[in-house]
């Protein structure tokens, strides 16, 4: 199997160079373990100080609108935190005050969204809260076995049933200006979010819960359909293992499900995110990154590696795979010509890119920008 890229890797980072590169008719397959970051999502997009017109593009012809907003978010424990580029979903305050009264609505048996901590939070900026359990008979059956009440599959069945939740809502509203709701709506169907906010008479701000998160599931779904409508190929449950590699370029990938069948490509795109992915590992000697033994950034020092103060900065975050000026990756000091790294892998080795949703976006555009620039053969 040939392709012009084959991109490791399937989370952000590889999904926004997928789309643009198939967007300009290159051939491209993914090859994706499973789980990435974009499950952990808030719905808000770390170092995206502006919103290039691309990227709000680029999202859109997904199905996912993004709206650029600098201010602050409400967090799941009724704390405030800094936002700019976010989801729909997100409801972005100029200040931390979202009103004065605030109904926190969730479900009887549903475990994953803190109403307690969430009111706490917010009395300390001066919103009086009252918490309300919905018993709704549709959730019943998840009710049975605790492990079903999970906010995706709650989602599923709010996508159904989202206008009997408004009319429960109506019926308890008193004189609160805010409804506080999970963030369990809109899975399948984005629309749902702006119907519930018409619906309800006052303002409706939707807030996390624990993993996984519905947005972030949302945004996954819809970019990877985007991927493959545009026909790219998406190779779900596979793992990259190792490569070929010969004078200074990669020939081909070897994949764990493929065996013999290796993918082929003029372009290889290193996507496979950082510890929590495993794209990079660590042993007690090293840190390093298993599929190509690239060069990764790091202090000498295995005690250099963290600070003993757990909840202090940790240097080993800041660490990332080494690229050259166009993010060509290093192996033995050297660029391997015909492969890139984008994304988390890079850690903060690139500050000029940013961090977390930022850096994966920035870093995605520019190599398959690289990648489709004309050569001056
Ligand atoms: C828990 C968590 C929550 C976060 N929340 C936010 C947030 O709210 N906002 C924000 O801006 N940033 C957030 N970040 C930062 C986040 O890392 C980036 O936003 C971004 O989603 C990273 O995308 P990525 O594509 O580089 O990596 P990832 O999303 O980590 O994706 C890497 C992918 O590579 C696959 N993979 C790994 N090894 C292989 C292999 N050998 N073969 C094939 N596939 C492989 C993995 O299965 C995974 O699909 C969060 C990070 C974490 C860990």
């Amino acid at each position: 199997m040939k392709f012009n890229t084959v991109i490791i890797g399937g989370g952000l980072a590889s999904l926004v160079a997928g789309i643009t590169l198939e967007k300009a008719g290159k051939s491209t397959a993914i090859i994706s373990t499973g789980q990435n970051a974009l499950h952990f999502f808030s719905g808000s997009f770390e170092s995206m100080e502006e919103a290039p017109q691309r990227v709000t593009d680029l999202f859109a012809e997904a199905g996912i609108q993004l709206h650029y907003n600098p201010g602050v978010r409400l967090m799941p424990m009724g704390t405030f935190r800094k936002s700019t580029l976010s989801l729909e979903d997100i409801s972005i305050f100029p200040e931390p005050a979202i009103g004065h009264k605030a109904l926190i609505v969730s479900f009887a048996g549903y475990h994953d969204f803190f109403c307690q901590f969430l009111a706490e939070g917010l009395q300390k900026h001066g919103v009086q809260c009252s918490i309300k359990l919905l018993n709704l008979p549709e959730l019943e059956a998840l009710e049975q076995s605790p492990s079903e009440m999970r906010s995706v599959q709650i989602a599923r069945t709010m996508d159904r049933i989202w206008e009997n939740v408004v009319r429960e809502i109506r019926i308890l509203l008193r004189d609160e200006d805010t409804v506080i709701l999970p963030q369990v709506f809109g899975l399948k169907d984005t629309s749902v979010l702006s119907r519930i906010r018409q619906g309800v008479p006052a303002q409706v701000v939707f807030t996390g819960t624990l993993p996984p998160s519905v947005p972030g599931i949302r945004t996954q779904m819809l970019l990877k359909r985007r991927y493959e409508l545009l026909g790219g190929i998406y190779l779900m449950g596979d793992e990259a293992t190792g490569a070929h590699v010969h004078e200074g370029k990669i020939h081909s990938i070897v994949t764990h499900n493929l065996g013999n069948h290796f993918l082929e490509a003029e372009n290889f795109i290193l996507a496979t995110g950082a510890y929590f992915s495993k794209g990079l590992r660590s042993n007690p000697f090293e840190i390093c990154e298993p599929v190509f033994g690239l060069d990764v950034e790091q202090a000498a020092e295995r005690s250099d590696w963290y600070n003993p103060e757990f909840m202090r900065e940790q240097p080993y975050m800041k660490y990332g795979v080494a690229t050259d000026a166009t993010l060509h990756a290093l192996k033995g000091g050297e660029p391997l010509r015909n492969l890139y790294a984008i994304g988390s892998i890079l850690g903060e080795t690139r500050p000029e890119l940013g961090t977390g949703g930022g850096l994966a976006i920035r870093s995605a555009l520019a190599v398959a920008d690289q990648i489709l620039k004309p050569t001056e053969e």
